[in-house]
């Protein structure tokens, strides 16, 4: 028999899926991990009861995340994920030649396992050779290093639990000194209509550490509210200024170069939070 799931965003407002069964649940170290099928998104990773992935709308998240910074750098080569256990931010990744080595950190280990186990055409670019995976910290990870990234991509769960710290200043001045001097940076900032502070605060802590700061946005059916945030942060490159010779072949479905640009085309009430 189906259930219907609610991830609740207020005490007024969610988003709701049917649910065909319950493939994993447990509690990690973490947090609550649940492993649904539902009917019309396919498998779908909650984590403390709110949407992760899916395997219907999950290439929207993760190429956004991917390939707007890796085509705004001109060459990046070794490139770090914090969070981003499913492996969908790594798959794209691994799509641009010029890397050669994609590190993921990801708290949670169990995230990783589960989503190996049940969501394969997501994960399975972890097993690749140029990828390295460790359980760890990632705030921690990034307070110990340094100048040793091309490209940082945030994936984190939202501002609660383990990531907490991952929405911080302090963590932002560490990823700038783990950049290398041409570095790039992108953290998943949440939607505007429930978190407009969040978006603001982020905003504005980068800016005040990176000489190129911006938002853009893409459409994420399955999180509430379906319009998404995602602040950058660049050393140097600005990703307005991307040639289009620098535009390679890339194999996606839904980031193109005029999604790229478009993307940074705000909504008035979205552009407000950056001023
Ligand atoms: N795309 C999703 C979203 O926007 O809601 C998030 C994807 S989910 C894979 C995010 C991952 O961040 C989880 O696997 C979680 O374990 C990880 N995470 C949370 N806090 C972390 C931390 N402090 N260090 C490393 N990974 C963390």
């Amino acid at each position: 028999m189906s259930i219907w799931f609610t991830e609740k965003q207020t005490a007024n407002f969610g988003i709701t899926a049917k649910v065909n069964k319950t493939l994993a649940a447990l509690q990690t170290d973490y947090q609550d991990l649940k492993m649904v099928e539902t009917v019309e998104w396919g498998n779908m990773l909650l984590l403390d009861d709110m949407v992760m992935t899916t395997e219907k709308d999950e290439f929207v998240y993760h190429e956004m995340v991917a390939h707007v910074p890796l085509f705004t750098h001109p060459s990046p080569k070794h490139v770090l994920v914090v969070g981003g256990g499913d492996g969908g931010v790594i798959r794209e990744v691994l799509r641009h030649p010029s890397v050669q080595k994609a590190t993921l950190v990801d708290i949670d280990g169990e995230v990783i396992h589960y989503s190996k186990k049940y969501l394969p055409t997501i994960a399975g670019s972890l097993d690749d050779e140029r990828v390295e995976v460790k359980v760890d910290d990632g705030f921690m990870f990034i307070a110990n290093s340094e100048k040793a990234f091309d490209v940082i991509l945030v994936d984190s769960t939202e501002p609660v639990g383990p990531a907490v710290n991952l929405f911080t200043q302090g963590f932002y001045a560490g990823i700038h000194k783990a950049l290398k001097d041409d570095g790039i940076f992108v953290a998943q900032t949440d939607n505007p209509w429930f978190k407009a502070d969040l978006i603001h605060q982020v905003f504005h802590d980068v800016k005040e550490i990176f000489p190129v700061t911006r938002l853009y946005t893409a459409n994420i059916p399955t999180y509430p509210s379906g319009l998404w945030t995602f602040t950058i942060g660049s050393k140097i490159h600005d990703p307005l200024k991307v040639k289009q010779e620098r535009f390679h072949e890339v194999d996606t479905k839904y980031y193109t170069p005029e999604i790229h640009f478009a993307s940074f085309a705000l909504p008035k009430f979205v552009k407000e939070l950056t001023e």
